[in-house]
């Protein structure tokens, strides 16, 4: 199988194992193209992770940032990628001539921590995907929630401040968990905190020239910059208050934190399982565990292979979170 994790900076590609071991990565950006650039960016991708593998390959699994229309088979709204209304399934296998299976992003990465990462043994997981926004999935008595429709669990744009400032993307919301703890929270947390106290190692390499982005953040974090360690905490705060209500609501007994912004570990994690502890409602803010993502940032690209293996042969094409047929 191959998984095709596309984000909305980049694309990550492989050929995915039974066991979830991953052969011939490949990785592309995906920052400032349009759709049509997009589609073939990702057909050359796989292409070339299949021609790596000898060109078997039974199924490809797709796991993108938007939300799907079962009804329909239409990828509907992507906040952070230009793809809207499209068949993404019917025109990747008609592109690729495999059968083809598409789910969010998220969706994708919460099947993968689920059934092999930090999640495992588990029937209810959450999880959060941290990166440019917040991806939100559900497993619920061991299978991928969507909802009636596919559109969900976009746990990332759940309501944390009523007033809050304007979500970001095409979501049309206000005070969005995106938009206060995603790393492009994160970033903005940064610059005003580097307005305030220029004199750290942040500080300085920004006067340098270098590009202020999330991983970078989280690098200097781990350094130990002080600017760095206080914005991470301020979106850790920011994300207990997700992970308290996520646990009021579903009670997993695991929710799952991935994405990019994942890397700062512990840093993030802290202060969120502190407000959460001190904001959820018992049982749930003494059992709910909160883990790192066990596959990291290849989470969504391993699940997505997996939702290609496990998806049912009589499913017929098209249907959002959906299986495509290759004829
Ligand atoms: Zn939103």
């Amino acid at each position: 199988m191959i998984g095709v994790d596309l984000g909305s900076t980049k694309l990550l590609a492989g050929a995915v194992d039974a066991d979830g071991t991953v052969h011939h990565r490949t990785n592309r950006p995906a920052r400032g193209l349009s759709q049509l650039e997009l589609v073939e960016m990702v057909v050359h991708a796989v292409e070339s992770v299949r021609r790596s593998v000898g060109g078997e390959v039974s199924a490809v699994g797709f796991g993108i940032p938007c939300t799907f229309d079962a009804r329909t088979g239409l990828a509907v709204q992507a906040v952070n990628l230009p793809l809207h209304d499209i068949r993404f399934a019917d025109v990747m296998a008609e592109r690729l001539e495999v059968p083809v299976v598409v789910d969010n992003d998220a969706n994708c990465a919460v099947l993968a921590e689920a059934r092999a990462g930090a999640g495992a043994g588990c029937s209810e997981v959450a999880m959060l995907t941290i990166g440019t926004g917040i991806g939100g999935g559900m497993v619920i008595r061991g299978e991928v929630y969507r909802g009636f429709a596919g559109g969900g669990a976009e746990l990332g744009h759940m309501v944390v401040d009523m007033d809050g400032r304007p979500c970001q993307g095409s979501c049309p919301n206000r005070g969005c968990l995106e938009s206060v703890a995603s790393g492009t929270a994160l970033v903005r947390e940064v610059s005003l905190a580097v307005a305030r106290q220029p004199d750290t190692e942040i500080g300085r390499a920004m006067e340098g020239g270098r590009e202020l982005t999330g991983p970078m953040v989280t690098e200097m974090a781990r350094a130990g910059d002080p600017v760095a360690r206080g914005a991470i905490e301020v979106i850790g705060r920011a994300l207990g208050v997700g992970l308290a209500n996520i646990s009021n609501i579903f009670c997993p007994q695991v929710i799952v934190i991935g994405g990019g912004v994942s890397a700062a570990g512990e840093l993030l994690l802290e202060p969120a399982r502190e407000v959460m502890r001190r904001r959820a409602l018992a049982p749930g803010r003494d059992d709910v565990r909160i883990e790192a993502a066990a596959f990291g940032a290849e989470a969504g690209m391993i699940g997505a292979a997996m939702l290609a293996r496990e998806w049912p042969d009589d499913v017929p094409s098209a249907g959002g979170t959906a299986a495509a047929g290759a004829s």
